[in-house]
């Protein structure tokens, strides 16, 4: 299955360009959406998720024209906002069962069947009768793809996901995204580059509304290999620095300050080569706009 954007394209009323000619097309597997905020991510996820229309383009799922076909897909749909709201004192499991009856699944022990596979599929199965509002985030948001989960979507969008969620929830949280990535199109929107590094197949890297690059993330670090330095510049006068290098970031480390650079060559003996992370791909891809 694909999902293929062509030339999208979105100007609120306020004149903010939010997309500018977005193409992409997005095989199965996790893919990362990965830009800064106000990049352009959101819009892009609710245009895909038809809860808003663009001015210009197309969006296709494999023959479903999305923008024209919204039924057919709200069926194949699973979604998670940044911003998810449930009823507190709701038990998870009567949510879900209820979410369900509004997918349009009447038959009971279809549902109960579906409920108890999914709420299995998120470890929340121990929680199930557990209140909504005593739940974590990490809890939260595997609730939040739980619902998403519900009637097997094709396509799922999962807009900053891992905001606010502690090391252990987050790794969890990846661990769930992959095992749905491994036979559907996940999208993760997001502006933390591990999240994507960890996870994603596919990648693309928007800013200001334009798609700066579409790629695999393992096969871009790789042509970064070889061409970042680091260097020890506690002390150093960073204007004059940033004049002469290519500085991609800067970084404290036990009271230290290390500046990594991109450079094709050795820039002389005082850089150690360093291997490149994803970090360095997006730093340098959006410093590199004109
Ligand atoms: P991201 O999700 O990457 O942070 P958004 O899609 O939320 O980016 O926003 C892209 C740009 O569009 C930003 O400049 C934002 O302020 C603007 N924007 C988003 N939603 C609206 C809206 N409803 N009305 C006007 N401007 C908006």
């Amino acid at each position: 299955m694909n999902l293929t954007i062509n030339n999208l394209s979105k100007t609120y009323s306020n004149g903010v360009q939010a997309l500018n000619d977005v193409s992409l097309t997005i095989p199965n597997g996790l893919f990362g959406l990965l830009g800064p905020n106000g990049a352009g991510k959101s819009t892009l996820m609710r245009t895909i998720a038809t809860l808003q229309e663009p001015n210009n383009g197309e969006i296709w799922l494999d023959n479903l024209n999305i923008l024209e076909q919204k039924q057919e897909l709200k069926q194949i749909l699973g979604y998670l906002p940044q911003e998810f709201g449930f009823y507190p004192k709701d038990r998870a499991i009567n949510q879900l069962d209820q979410l369900c009856m509004l997918k349009g699944i009447n038959n009971k022990l279809e549902r109960k069947q579906m409920v108890e596979y999914i709420l299995k599929k998120v470890n929340l199965w121990e929680a199930r009768k557990q209140k909504l509002g005593t739940f974590s985030g990490g809890m939260k948001q595997r609730f939040g793809i739980a619902q998403a989960l519900l009637g097997n979507p094709k396509l799922i969008i999962v807009d900053e996901p891992t905001a606010g969620l502690d090391p252990y929830e987050r790794r969890r949280f990846h661990n769930l995204l992959a095992e749905i990535g491994k036979e559907i199109i996940v999208i993760l929107s997001t502006h933390i580059v591990d999240d994507v590094s960890n996870l994603c197949t596919n990648m693309a890297i928007i800013d200001r509304g334009t798609i700066l690059i579409q790629t695999d993330p393992g096969e871009i670090i790789k042509e970064f290999d070889g061409k970042i330095w680091e260097k020890d510049i506690t002390g150093i006068n960073m204007v004059a620095f940033e004049k002469e290098y290519r500085v991609i970031s800067t970084r404290l480390f036990a009271g230290k300050n290390f500046v990594r650079i991109y450079s094709e060559t050795n820039p002389n003996e005082d850089f150690r080569p360093v291997e490149s992370i994803l970090e360095d791909v997006y730093f340098y891809t959006l410093s590199n706009q004109s």
